[in-house]
C-alpha cells in the first residue's frame, strides 16, 4: 500500500514560513533518489480509494453503514452488536472507531488530557498558488492566530485556521477559486492510558487525538493498526498484547508531545518566545543539508527511543 500513497502523493519537498505576512525563513528538503519524502500531501479521497483497493485485494468487503453499539468478549472470542440488532464474531476486535469510540467507552477506558481554546477551520480548495517551488507555508501572526496552506496535489491545498474565517483569512493572501470542502472544529490534546484488554482493543483516534500541527494523527492510526496486525499474525496470545500498548502508548505520547509544542510554539502571544521563535527558525533554515534530517526527526511517528 505505502507504494501506492507516495506514487499519488505530492512530497513535500520546499516550506515557506511567513510571520506577520512577509517572508520568515524557507527550507529545502530534497527527495534523493531512492529515498522516501518527509511528508506527502494527499486528499482524503486518495487516501481512502488506496486503503479500499487494498482491502479488495485481500478479498475484503467492507460491511457499510452499521453502527456499532456494543462489544463483549469471553476466553474464545469477541461479539459486536449493531444498532439494528444484527450480531457479528470474530476471535479479535480492533476499535478503530474515532475519537467517540464506542468500543474504548465499553472497555471503560478514560480518555484524558484537555481541549484547546481556539475553534478553529479547514477548506480544501483549488488556488492561485504564489510560490510554485513550494509545498507548504504557515502564516504565523503575533496575535496567536495562525493559516496553514499543504499542498494536495494537482492544483489542491488544504488550509487550516485556528481561527473560524479560514476562507476570508486564505483570500488576503491568495486567490481562490474553488472550495470542495469546509469543516470548523476543536481540538484536544487527549490519549487513553491503555490500549484495550485480552480479545478487544482499539487503535487510531479512539485511542488518541491532537493537533493538526505537523500533520500525524491519521500516520499514528496506522502504524498502530499496522502493530495490532504484526502482533495478531506473529501467533499472539491474549496476553502478547501487553506489548501493544506499551509500544502504542509510547509513539503516542512521543507524537502528542511533539505537536502540542509545535501548537504552542506557532500560536505564542508571548514576544519573548516569539522572538526566540523566530531567531531559532531563521537560524535552522541556514542549515543546509542538516533541514531534511532535522525534519525527518521531528516527524516521525514511531517511537524509537
Ligand atoms: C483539520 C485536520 C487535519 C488533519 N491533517 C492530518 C494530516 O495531515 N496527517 C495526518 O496523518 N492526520 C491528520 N489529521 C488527523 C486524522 O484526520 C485523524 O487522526 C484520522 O482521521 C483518524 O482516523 P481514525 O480512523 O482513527 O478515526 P476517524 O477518521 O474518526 O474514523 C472513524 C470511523 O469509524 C466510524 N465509526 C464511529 N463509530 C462507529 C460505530 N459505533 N460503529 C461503526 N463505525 C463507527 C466512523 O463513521 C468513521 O468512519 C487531521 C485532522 C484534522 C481535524
Amino acid at each position: 500500500m505505502v507504494p501506492a500513497l507516495l506514487a499519488r502523493g505530492e512530497p513535500l519537498r520546499h516550506i515557506r514560513i511567513f510571520y506577520k505576512d512577509k517572508p520568515l525563513a524557507a527550507f529545502d528538503l530534497p527527495v534523493p533518489d531512492g529515498e522516501k519524502p518527509v511528508m506527502i500531501g494527499l486528499p482524503q479521497s486518495d487516501t481512502e480509494r488506496i486503503l479500499l483497493k487494498q482491502l479488495a485485494s485481500l478479498d475484503v468487503i467492507p460491511t457499510w453503514n452499521t453502527h456499532i453499539s456494543s462489544v463483549s468478549q469471553s476466553a474464545d472470542g469477541v461479539s459486536a452488536v449493531s444498532e439494528s440488532g444484527e450480531t457479528f464474531e470474530a476471535d479479535w476486535l480492533l476499535g478503530a472507531d474515532g475519537s467517540r469510540s464506542v468500543v474504548r467507552n465499553a472497555l471503560g477506558v478514560e480518555m484524558d488530557g484537555s481541549v484547546y481554546p481556539d475553534t478553529w477551520s479547514m477548506i480544501d480548495a483549488e488556488i492561485d498558488w504564489p510560490w510554485p517551488d513550494t509545498e507548504a507555508s504557515p502564516h504565523l501572526q503575533p496575535d496567536g492566530s495562525v493559516l496553514f496552506f499543504v499542498t494536495l496535489g494537482e492544483g489542491r491545498f488544504r488550509i487550516i485556521a485556528n481561527r473560524e474565517d479560514v476562507q476570508a483569512r486564505a483570500e488576503a493572501i491568495v486567490g481562490i477559486n474553488k472550495v470542495f470542502l469546509s469543516d470548523t472544529f476543536t481540538i484536544s490534546l487527549k490519549r487513553v492510558q491503555r490500549y484495550g484488554e485480552g480479545r478487544i482493543w482499539i487503535a487510531g483516534d479512539a485511542a488518541h487525538v491532537h493537533s493538526p500541527v505537523g500533520g500525524m494523527g491519521m500516520n499514528l492510526g496506522m502504524e498502530d493498526a499496522a502493530d495490532f496486525v504484526a502482533t495478531l499474525t506473529g501467533g499472539a496470545s491474549a496476553a502478547d498484547f501487553a506489548g501493544y500498548t506499551e509500544r502504542r502508548l509510547a509513539a503516542a505520547k512521543r507524537v502528542l508531545r511533539v505537536s502540542d509544542r509545535g501548537y504552542r510554539l506557532a500560536t505564542t502571544t508571548n514576544p519573548v518566545v516569539r522572538a526566540v521563535r523566530n531567531g531559532a527558525i531563521r537560524l535552522l533554515s541556514a542549515l543546509g543539508p542538516a533541514q531534511r534530517w532535522l525534519m525527518r526527526l521531528v516527524f516521525r511517528t514511531r517511537d524509537q527511543t
